[in-house]
């Protein structure tokens, strides 16, 4: 090892971290640093031996690790025999880069200022070409327990990050990662996003679940949408998002629920799931039960948020998942003319228990994948409001179009409320009553 060093250093400068990169994986509990100060010293005193017993060599061999190794013990010596020496050269592999940090590191810790978070990784970008320099080196002097010098940069900004922070590194789930290349001094901060799960109730019916931009113009403004960008003034998404990017100082949200009622049926029960993702946010630490009495009280009688939690991206495909959970909904249907008591009983009986094969209707056409899809309806409770009114209080399987199965949509919906008692059924209202999670299914 000491062999190989030597022959390194012969021909080309290297600094303490690189020279004892190339060692990186011969013993424990020692930095590169000194792993390389070490090598030289030893290399010194024997140079030094050399030195005392009259051999030429000694000295030849003290100003390499002087020039090449910039080793303080070799300029020591040289300097008590009265030999002269030139000066330390900059390191063939990182150009000093490891000796001069500190610049860095408090560039970096400035940006990270405006941000609150536990966990952090630092990510390394090399110039190709100094790996490469450093690839051949290695395959040269037949380098076999060496570091790579992005480890070794990512490992050594961490810990003085985590000196000067007391923020950990976490290399599984950090919330900030610090992405550096050390020789353009160019860096990157990409902040985690926050994800908050919680249910929503929707009270009011003219409010779509998320922002819908107006399909003329794209969100740039124009007359049909009143400058606004949007179809609709406000969404469940936008007020739930606004206090809670205030609080955070996101930059962006985004929401995911499981499943979505139509912009004219309102969510009731308990209320549906979802998860908002605040992106960039600064502030990590919220007093949610504040958050959410603020929600509650801006959008009151509109809509009202609960249970708000922390959870981590896995949530949004668990919520994705649930879009099929059991639903309950509540449906107003006027008939083309009265109705008798047996009809609706009849009715109540054909909706119970029964498999609907439904084919994507008209109306999402345009958006949707022409498909037949089969949906169970579990029971069916009927109301009678008046003589060519009802309530249908429907337990159904996730994905269901309730206004189809009431209207039929020309035949595309069977088994539907027209098509059973042979008159033409619309709904008036629509009202999702529950959205059951897998426990309240009563299935595992
Ligand atoms: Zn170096
Ligand atoms: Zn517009």
């Amino acid at each position: 090892m000491l062999d190989k060093a030597q022959k390194m250093l012969k021909e080309y400068p290297l600094c303490d971290n690189c020279l004892g990169r190339q060692f990186a994986f011969l013993g424990y509990g020692i930095e590169n640093r000194d792993r390389g100060r070490a090598i030289k010293t030893l290399l010194a005193m024997d140079a030094h031996r050399l030195v005392l017993t009259q051999n030429p060599e000694g000295y030849e061999l003290l100003r390499i690790l002087a020039e090449n190794g910039g080793s303080q013990v070799a300029f020591s010596i040289l300097r008590k025999h009265g030999q002269q020496c030139g000066e330390r050269k900059k390191c063939f592999l990182c150009g000093d880069k490891f000796d001069n940090l500190s610049p860095l590191v408090d560039k970096i810790l400035g940006m990270l200022e405006e941000y609150e978070y536990d966990t952090f990784l630092v990510g390394i970008r090399i110039p190709a070409q100094i790996e490469e320099r450093e690839d051949e080196l290695r395959a040269r002097f037949g380098i076999e327990y060496g570091e790579s010098m992005k480890n070794e940069f990512s490992r050594v900004i961490g810990k003085m990050i985590a000196k000067a922070t007391g923020k950990r590194a976490n290399y599984m789930k950090p919330q900030i990662v610090i992405l550096i290349n050390p020789f353009t001094e160019k860096i990157k901060l990409q902040i985690g996003s926050l994800y908050i799960m919680g249910r929503y109730r929707k009270l009011i019916r003219g409010i779509p679940q998320s922002k819908w931009i107006c399909s003329r113009c794209h969100g740039k403004g124009c007359p049909r949408c009143n400058w606004t960008g949007k179809m609709y003034p406000e969404s469940v998404e936008e007020l739930i998002a606004g206090p809670l990017l205030e609080a955070t100082l996101g930059e962006d949200s985004s929401f995911h629920g499981a499943g979505r009622e139509d912009v004219d049926a309102r969510m009731l029960g308990s209320g549906r799931p979802f998860v908002i993702e605040i992106k960039k946010p600064r502030k990590r630490r919220l007093d949610l039960s504040e958050i959410e009495r603020v929600i509650n009280e801006r959008a009151h009688g509109k809509i009202e948020v609960s249970g708000l939690r922390y959870v981590d991206r896995r949530a949004v495909l668990k919520i994705k998942d649930m879009e099929s959970a059991r639903k309950i909904y509540r449906v107003l249907v006027e008939f083309g003319r009265d109705v008798s008591d047996e009809e609706l009983e009849k009715l109540e009986k054909a909706l119970s228990g029964i498999k609907v094969l439904q084919r994507t209707p008209m109306r999402v056409l345009h958006r949707r994948a022409d498909l037949t899809r089969e949906k169970h309806i579990y029971e069916t409770k009927i109301k009678r409001i008046s003589p060519n009114k009802a309530e249908l209080i429907i337990k159904c399987q996730g994905g269901l179009y309730v206004k189809e199965l009431v209207t039929g949509d020309n035949g595309r919906t069977r088994p539907s409320v027209s098509q059973i008692l042979e008159v033409e059924s619309r709904p008036l209202e629509l009202d999702v009553l529950g959205v059951l999670e897998e426990e309240e299914n009563g299935e595992v």
